[in-house]
């Protein structure tokens, strides 16, 4: 099994964050030109439920009252805009037609934009700190189809962006293998494994711990297992890294490349030096290039991802 992903990844975007001056206010900005040349190795799919739901640019802004997203769909939330006037069927058909759409275009992530009532996941509230009332009523859709969500702000990050891409590769890779053996579960198993455990040490130990109990039991394994196990695999991959942990693992996992395969890259720090994120980022695509050039698998990002359609 080759630790390769060759198909060109498909991303939904919220429009405003993809340059679209879709915005209540007339704005919008392309955070995906931070991105350089990974930008172009993409399909990318922009939609704006406000738009879509034909309350037009500028509008007044709008806002979610007696609940959050997940409220709204059960009719006990709802929708005004800043003139009081009731938005809910616009909306609803607005974040139903962006779906519809990202459906068609077959994602296999959506890059949304905190802070909006509309696509908001984690905060509904961007003019001030307080948390809201997450998600907002299109991210409520996201959440409820399990959808891979990757915030628009870590774009303007390279460690971030780094991080994201790794974690979605390496999920899109395992969620299109057919595990139907204990062999093929190891084998991916081993191929992340260091990921895993970077990610939250605990999470990952129980899975090793359920690998190992059903290898030892020499029995058959029901699908239902092996589909729990390739999903607790997938969820964890799309919790973000520490970025300490991700220092960490970078020098260990580099070491083990110089010792075991003579890979030499300028520069590579130790975690207790001080550097900056970009320096960071510029480290770990080092030996991820050198990596790649020698066909070895670098553990801190295990699927080579090399889109070729
Ligand atoms: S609804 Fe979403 S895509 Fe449209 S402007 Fe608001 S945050 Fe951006």
């Amino acid at each position: 099994m080759e630790n390769l992903l060759n198909r060109k990844l498909r991303l939904g975007i919220a429009a405003c964050q993809f340059g679209s001056k879709v915005r209540y206010n007339g704005k919008g900005i392309d955070l995906t030109q931070s991105l350089g040349r990974d930008r172009g190795q993409f399909i990318w799919t922009p939609v704006c439920p406000e738009i879509m739901s034909g309350m037009g640019v500028p509008r007044p802004s709008i806002k979610l009252s007696g609940g959050n997203g997940f409220d709204f769909w059960n009719g006990k939330a709802n929708i005004k805009n800043k003139e009081g006037e009731n938005r809910n069927e616009m909306v609803r058909k607005g974040a139903i037609a962006c779906l519809e759409t990202l459906e068609r275009a077959n994602i296999d992530a959506y890059i949304f934009m905190e802070g909006s009532p509309s696509c908001g996941v984690y905060r509904t509230s961007l003019k001030n700190q307080r948390l809201g009332n997450p998600p907002g009523v299109f991210g409520a859709l996201l959440l409820e189809r399990n959808i891979f969500l990757i915030s628009s702000i870590d774009l303007q990050s390279p460690i971030r962006w780094w991080d994201w891409k790794r974690r979605l590769v390496a999920f899109v890779w395992i969620k299109e293998q057919n595990i139907n053996s204990i062999d093929i579960l190891k084998e991916i198993w081993d191929k992340v494994k260091y990921v895993l455990y970077e990610l939250h040490e605990e999470e990952a130990t129980k899975i090793r711990d359920q690998i190992r109990l059903i290898t030892n039991e020499k029995k058959d394994v029901s699908d239902e297992t092996f589909t729990f196990l390739k999903n607790s695999i997938l969820d964890l991959l799309r919790k973000p890294a520490e970025l300490e942990n991700i220092k960490k693992c970078l020098w260990t996992n580099y070491i083990n490349l110089k010792e075991k395969e003579n890979i030499e890259v300028e520069e590579i720090f130790e975690p207790h030096i001080l550097r900056n994120m970009t320096h960071i980022a510029q480290e770990l695509l080092g030996v991820e290039i050198e990596a790649r050039k020698r066909n070895i698998l670098f553990r801190s990002s295990p699927i080579n991802y090399k889109p070729d359609r």
